[in-house]
């Protein structure tokens, strides 16, 4: 296939599987979004991927061919650092130039390319600044636009937008995404932040424990997550225990949900329903019941948190569907059944 694979990639570090049996396919002009809690192992992957650490076991292939054994300086992969490790006794122009520079290119090549780079990054006539001048996003874009200089066939980041501000960070995905849609290069992005994940990436890699859970479109492990680990991760959503209800659905704590059907001889399950599709009815309109314990009235968005026979059960309401209920009250919980997923654990 063209484009990257990885086949089985393990990486141990003494007795802690860092990365365990990893297999990846990556066509090629891809966003990939490698995401998942402190630990699981994102930053090993992709630093495995760069060269930078040698895989225990497996192979990792570019357009067919090996390149588990090759040095990372000679895979000609873009890499951004949540550091960023810019050189302070070069101006912008030379930082971004620096790759080109150790290839033997020209002095006025360098400038000419340095200069275009910048103008992809927005920050065209910034190539005389000393990088001590510059704000922590721009400093940011000279990284991007070092590490594009030698058109690599893969741009790896790790964190790459973790220093900045909320706002700022939520522009630069935008930027970010724009850019790597502009180049068509095959991008990975390591990051802990679901909604980052969610705003660039065609392809979410959801980890954990070194292993991957799920890969797939942002919108497939939204709405289909394959387990409990990637239903929590990603999003809020409620996590019910549910049985098997002989045909009329699944009894659950506080009464049935209509509806959803285990799969043959599965007695019991976890069912997984994202707040926003959960509607709150008068008592006695839903075969399912609980009381409200508390109201979070987010201005763009209400929660409302519902006791359900000791299961806590979250549902979301835009302002305009607010409902008139009142912290005490019992009501009936409406679950889209085409929302509900059953889970596998
Ligand atoms: P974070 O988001 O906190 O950076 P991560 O998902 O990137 O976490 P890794 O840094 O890849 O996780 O670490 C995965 C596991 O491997 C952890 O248990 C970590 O302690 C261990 N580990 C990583 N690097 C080394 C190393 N050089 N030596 C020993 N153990 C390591």
């Amino acid at each position: 296939m063209s484009g990257l694979v990885l086949e089985g990639i393990s990486k141990r570090f003494g007795g802690v599987a860092a990365v365990d049996h990893v297999d990846l396919a990556v066509p090629n002009g891809t966003f990939v979004c490698m995401l998942g809690p402190s630990g699981c192992g994102k930053t090993t992957l992709l630093r495995t991927i760069a060269g930078l650490e040698e895989p225990t076991s497996g192979r990792i292939l570019i357009d067919g061919k090996d390149m588990t054994r090759v040095p990372a300086h000679r895979r000609d992969f873009g890499m951004v650092f949540q550091s960023l490790a810019l050189f302070p006794h070069l101006n912008v122009g030379e930082n971004v130039a620096y790759p080109l520079r150790i290839r033997g290119v020209g002095r006025a090549e360098q400038a000419k390319r340095a200069e275009e780079l910048l103008a992809l990054v927005d920050l065209g006539g910034y190539a005389g600044r000393p990088v001590s001048q510059l704000s922590g996003g721009q400093r940011q874009r000279v990284a991007i636009a070092r590490a594009l200089a030698l058109s690599p066939k893969l741009f790896l980041l790790d964190e790459p937008l973790s220093a900045l501000d909320a706002k700022l960070r939520e522009a630069m995905q935008v930027e970010l995404r724009k850019l790597q849609q502009r180049l068509g290069v095959t991008t990975i992005v390591v990051t802990h932040d679901q909604r980052e994940a969610m705003t660039m990436a065609d392809l979410v890699v959801v980890m954990g424990q070194g292993r991957i859970q799920q890969a797939a479109s942002p919108v497939e492990i939204y709405r289909r997550p394959v387990n409990s680990f990637v239903a929590d991760f990603i999003g809020s959503t409620n996590l019910i225990a549910v049985r098997s209800g002989g045909g009329q659905g699944v009894e659950a704590p506080g009464g049935t949900i209509p509806g959803v059907s285990l799969a043959p001889g599965q007695t019991q399950a976890t069912l997984s329903v994202r707040p926003e599709d959960i509607h709150l009815v008068p008592a006695g309109e839903a075969p399912l019941t609980g009381r409200i314990s508390f109201i979070r009235d987010l201005g763009a968005s209400i929660e409302t948190f519902v006791d359900a026979d000791g299961t806590q059960i979250v549902a979301v309401a835009s302002p305009r569907e607010r409902a008139h209920f009142r912290v005490g009250d019992t009501v009936g919980l409406r679950l889209d059944p085409e929302a509900c997923r059953v889970l596998a654990s």
